[in-house]
């Protein structure tokens, strides 16, 4: 799976990205993610945001820049995938929408009303797509029209509001790359795979807390797999 980034903060990434599973899977290249800054394409003198037409507070995210970064992912997801070539044209002809819906590529933009973002929807993208294009908004967030232009589905990670499309995004990265196979040690550490349960313990045996004994309970020491496929449907 190729993740394109499209955020005028792609550091904020660094450190969450390099660490652990995700680190592993971008280090044997199960997944691949690339940034793509609307800032490189601001003019010398003149800022990534501007006042909202209508009147209020904040700033909203000029739309030619987002245009021109998306163009330079949708061109770096199409060299890998099949379909007919993106023009590169701020107003798409018919070609491109129709490569749209064949490809294998997605387009999605972080809204806090957008649909809600689940294991489902992960799932299904994994096994669907070979490139996930994702643009990140922050302020008041991106002019409408891009979303309208690109036909980019609105996805939101849950019913709040936050700074900005860089967490929406990280989330998304995560759980979509835990669903590709080999990317987790073993396949059978997806839930969906096996019974879970939300309740997991390690050694010790006994936990001493403030002169109190914890224990793990009996059941999973048993050796009894039946009994204990049982407790974890319970929990
Ligand atoms: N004024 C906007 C809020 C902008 S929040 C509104 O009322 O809709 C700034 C950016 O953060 C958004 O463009 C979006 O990219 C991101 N964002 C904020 N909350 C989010 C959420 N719950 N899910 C996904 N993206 C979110």
């Amino acid at each position: 799976m190729r993740f394109h980034i499209i955020t005028i903060f792609p550091e904020m990434f660094d450190s969450y990205l390099k660490e652990s599973i995700l680190g592993r899977a971008l280090k044997d290249k199960k997944i691949s993610i690339k940034f793509y800054n609307p800032m490189d394409y601001c003019e010398s003198k003149r800022r990534v945001d501007d006042r909202p037409y209508g009147g209020g507070p904040g700033m909203v995210l000029r739309p030619e820049l987002f245009l021109k970064a998306f163009s330079k992912a949708f061109l770096a997801a199409q060299k890998f995938s099949s379909g007919p070539r993106f023009s590169g044209s701020l107003t798409p002809a018919r070609p491109f929408r129709k490569s749209l819906t064949s490809s294998k590529i997605k387009i999605i933009l972080f809204s806090p009303s957008g649909k809600k973002f689940d294991t489902a929807y992960a799932k299904k993208s994994a096994q669907k797509y070979t490139d996930i294009i994702m643009i990140s908004g922050r302020y008041e967030g991106i002019d409408a029209r891009v979303g309208k232009i690109l036909k980019a589905e609105e996805i939101s990670i849950g019913d709040y509001v936050l700074t900005g499309g860089e967490l929406p995004a990280m989330v998304l990265i995560d759980s979509i790359s835990r669903q590709i196979k080999g990317v987790l040690g073993k396949y059978e550490s997806l839930e969906e795979e096996r019974v879970s349960s939300s309740e997991v313990y390690t050694r010790p045996e006994i936990l001493k807390y403030k002169n109190k004994n914890y224990r793990v309970p009996k059941v999973l020491l048993s050796g009894h797999r039946a009994k204990i496929e049982e407790w974890k449907k319970r929990k």
